[in-house]
């Protein structure tokens, strides 16, 4: 329902928070976050309101991390469960994704990576593209071209946003029929699903195309659309006040 994503020197966990609390008004059932901080994912997601995630966060912090991903879930395959909830783990837990959207073709790809040996944790559709992901990525070693390879198995709609260990300072997303922004800092750069999830840090913004990937780095951004051919993104100020 509602997607952030941050690369940058802030307290990662601040920003994923602000976010999130800015998307609140879209309505949600769940929320969850997950940062890397020292080569290592570290994720928490609770059933509820953002009040019920921070409150776990504030008995057992997550570490600061250089990047995170932020996900408010409005349930549509599984219940409004802890589980349930994004992100969802691929490559044994060194990769982090969360979605907005539906994934028609869920339960084949689900039924294909069990029988590959992938264990599933919950109901979601969401959790087949989070697998699929990670075996991509085992495949060629980089999260930009993992989620090339695996867009082109979704059937549905989506906002995808992913993390891996072994890339600490790149945030992936991925989106088709399904929105997603850019937010352009200085040795910051964001993703969100609308302009709320970073308006608080900057103005500067990008609306995706239909079918594009866009890969941020604390330095900056690029978008690449489906078959990997590189796209201008085409910038605009955010007109309203923080
Ligand atoms: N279909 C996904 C789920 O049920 C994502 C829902 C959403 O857009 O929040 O987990």
């Amino acid at each position: 329902c509602g997607i952030v994503g941050y690369t940058g020197e802030r307290n990662t966990v601040e920003v994923l928070l602000e976010g999130l609390s800015r998307l609140e008004y879209r309505g949600y059932d769940s929320a969850g976050i997950a940062v890397v901080a020292d080569d290592a994912v570290a994720s928490r997601k609770r059933g509820g309101k953002l009040k019920v995630l921070r409150e776990s966060l504030e008995s057992a912090p997550l570490p600061e991390g250089s990047i995170g991903i932020g996900h408010t879930r409005w349930a549509t395959h599984g219940g409004p469960t802890d589980q349930n909830a994004h992100p969802h783990l691929g490559d044994e837990g060194r990769l982090a994704l969360i979605h907005n959207g539906i994934i028609e073709n869920f339960a084949a790809l689900r039924a294909e990576l069990e029988a590959a040996g992938e264990a599933f944790e919950s109901e979601t559709d969401t959790e087949a593209a989070a697998k699929l992901l990670g075996r991509a990525f085992r495949e060629t070693g980089d999260l930009t071209s993992a989620m090339l390879q695996v867009v082109g198995r979704l059937e549905g709609q989506f906002t995808l946003l992913a993390v891996h260990q072994e890339q600490p300072g790149v945030v992936v997303g991925a989106a088709h029929n399904s929105p997603l922004l850019v937010g352009f800092g200085e040795g910051e750069q964001f993703l969100g699903s609308d302009v709320s999830a970073f308006v608080k840090y900057t103005a500067s913004a990008a609306a995706l195309d239909n079918d594009q990937v866009a890969t941020i780095t604390p330095e900056g951004a690029s978008v690449v659309d489906f078959s990997g051919a590189p796209v201008e993104p085409k910038r605009f100020e955010v007109d309203w006040d923080a």
